[in-house]
């Protein structure tokens, strides 16, 4: 249902033989920097394997938040709440960007202090971010169930529409000399001398100097082919949408098991907060030391699966030549199942906030692979052992939010330009042994 759903955009054909920079991947990472990119007047061509827009970019829930992000990551989603005010006037599109402000709700002595410590930092940093007491809570939400007796609301937070959002910002880049070009795999680089040299795509190679890599879920299998460890892995999120409920706030609203985001098409977007699937691969064993102290702080929010997925991927090459077909044209859109047993959760748990949640009916549900870093703080880094091949992704269930300034911070960074936002806790090399075997390729 949800590819139905997205919004599409008019695509290339072919993509160029020359460019100045090819992006790859048609998320918002690739996507919102492709706009910055061609905005300032660089050639720009951006490769998807299958279409814009359709994989966790337009699955996630469509909030726009920064209350509750890690403090590292707090300059870039402030910066990215500044375009997103004024993107669509910038750029003449309709993304349904709106400034509802956000609140989560606590119950459990657990949820009281999370939020009443970042209420401190808020205060702090000077956040528009404030603690509400059980009579606050009912100004802001009103008919929310007296069980909340706290809550934390950021005004000058907001929400924009998934399935829309990323296809405009995709034709307003075309519309300012960008090339889209879907159904167009990149099966890897070029190098000469050490530096990139030119993109390898199923359409035929692009001559170019400089290429990001914004492949979402698939960044880690992209760059294992070059030699280099990034360490990601998939977590499965479950959404579903609702028919209209009555008597139920504008604002996405946040509890320990629910949240609910209202849609520009009448419905709600719910899910079961804190919930993912986690399946067991081969990877979460090779990246075991790296996100052991993750799993051991969040194993409560995670629901362990061993299944097909482990199979699937084992079978999955991680090695190609160039002139092979590879994975990324094998299964053009990552589109999981659902896990309904979250969704029926979810309606549960709705009904016990607002009474208007009481007969929502679910008309569909759908799911997206979360790419997660073990810090759960996205790469906007270059890739040191290859000059002139960039990386971002790893936006770990945040990059929707974060996308517009994840790609103003990249198109700076491509152009040369020093980024207005810090781009060190972005950094690939944070990690430990990315770039070895890569040094090694390159010599
Ligand atoms: C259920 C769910 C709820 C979420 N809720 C929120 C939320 O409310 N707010 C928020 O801020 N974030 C949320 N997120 C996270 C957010 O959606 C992601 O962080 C963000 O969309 C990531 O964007 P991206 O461009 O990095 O990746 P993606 O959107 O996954 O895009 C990557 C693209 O790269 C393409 N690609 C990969 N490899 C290749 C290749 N070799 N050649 C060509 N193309 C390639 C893929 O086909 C894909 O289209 C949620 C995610 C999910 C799944």
């Amino acid at each position: 249902m949800i590819l139905d759903n997205i919004q599409k955009i008019k695509s290339d054909e072919n993509p160029p033989h020359h460019a100045d920079m090819v992006i790859i991947g048609g998320g918002i990472a690739g996507v919102a920097t492709a706009l910055y990119l061609a905005e300032a007047g660089v050639k720009v061509v951006l490769c998807e394997k299958g279409r814009v827009g359709a994989e966790q970019s337009a699955r996630n829930w469509g909030w726009v938040r920064q209350m509750g992000r890690d403090p590292l990551e707090l300059p870039l989603t402030i910066r990215s709440l500044e375009l997103w005010r004024e993107i669509d006037q910038r750029f003449g599109i309709d993304t349904g960007y709106r400034e509802t402000g956000i609140t989560y709700v606590c119950r459990t002595r657990a949820e009281i202090k999370e939020f009443s410590d970042w209420a401190v930092y808020a205060e702090k940093a000077n956040m528009a971010s404030c603690k509400l007491d059980r009579k606050g809570l009912q100004e802001v939400l009103p008919g929310i169930s007296d069980r909340y007796s706290m809550g934390l609301h950021t005004k000058t937070d907001g929400r924009a529409e998934p399935w829309k959002a990323v296809p405009q910002m995709a034709q307003a880049a075309q519309r300012l000399g960008a090339v889209i070009v879907e159904n167009c795999a990149v099966r890897g680089i070029e190098h000469s001398g050490g530096a990139l040299s030119g993109v390898v795509t199923e359409k035929g190679t692009i001559k170019t100097e400089r290429a990001l890599l914004a492949g979402g879920a698939w960044s880690r299998l992209f760059l294992g082919n070059l030699g280099i460890n990034f360490p990601q892995l998939k977590l499965l999120g479950t959404a579903a949408r609702i028919e209209s409920a009555a008597d139920v706030p504008q604002m996405p609203v946040g509890g320990g098991d629910f949240s609910f985001r209202k849609r520009l098409d009448g419905g709600y977007t719910v899910a079961q907060r804190n919930a993912n699937v986690a399946p067991i691969v081969p990877d979460s064993f090779r990246l075991m030391p790296e996100f052991f102290p993750t799993l051991l702080s969040s194993w409560r929010e995670l629901k362990i699966r061993v299944g097909g997925q482990f199979l699937s991927e084992l079978k999955m090459p991680r090695h190609w030549a160039l002139d092979e077909v590879t994975p990324f044209e094998k299964i053009r859109t990552l589109d999981p199942l659902p896990h309904e047993p979250f969704n029926r959760n979810t309606l549960k748990n709705l009904a016990k906030v607002f009474p208007g949640f009481a007969d929502a009916r679910q008309t569909h549900s759908w799911a997206g692979m979360i790419d997660a870093t073990p810090d759960a703080i996205p790469v906007i880094s270059e890739v040191e052992a290859i000059p002139g091949l960039f990386l971002s992704a790893g936006f770990s269930g945040h990059g929707f939010g974060s996308g517009p300034g994840a790609g103003e911070m990249m198109a700076e960074m491509v152009r040369g330009v020093t980024p207005r936002i810090d781009p060190k806790p972005f950094r690939l090399t944070r990690f430990k042994n990315t770039h070895s075997e890569a040094a090694r390729i390159a010599a």
